[in-house]
C-alpha cells in the first residue's frame, strides 16, 4: 500500500524565513541555525571553554619557575630554556 503524505502549505501562513544566528543566511532548520553552523559554533564554544580551562589551570597551578613555559624545560646547568624534545643543551649538558 502506498500512502502519499499530504503536504499542507496554506498560503498566508508562511512564516518569514529565519536567519541563521551564526552565518546570517536564511535557514529552514528546526532551530533556525544551519546544522553545520551549529556544529561550528559548538566547536568554537568548546574550544574557547577548553582554552579558558587551560588558562585557569595554568594560573592556579603553582609553578616551579615563573619563566617555565609548557613544552619547554630549562637546563639545570645554565638555566637556558629549550624545547622539551631537545636532548642536549648548548652548554653541553645532556638530558637523560
Ligand atoms: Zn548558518
Ligand atoms: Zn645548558
Amino acid at each position: 500500500m502506498h500512502v502519499k503524505k499530504p503536504e499542507p502549505l496554506p498560503l498566508g501562513e508562511t512564516k518569514p524565513p529565519r536567519l541563521c544566528a551564526v552565518c546570517g543566511q536564511v535557514s529552514y532548520s528546526l532551530g533556525g541555525v544551519h546544522p553545520q553552523c551549529a556544529q561550528e559554533q559548538a566547536d568554537a564554544g568548546r574550544l574557547a571553554r577548553i582554552k579558558a580551562e587551560k588558562k585557569a589551570e595554568l594560573r592556579d597551578k603553582p609553578r616551579a619557575s615563573p619563566t617555565t613555559r609548557p613544552w619547554y624545560k630549562s637546563c639545570p646547568k645554565c638555566r637556558l630554556q629549550m624545547h622539551i624534545r631537545k636532548k642536549a643543551c648548548e652548554c653541553g649538558y645532556r638530558f637523560r
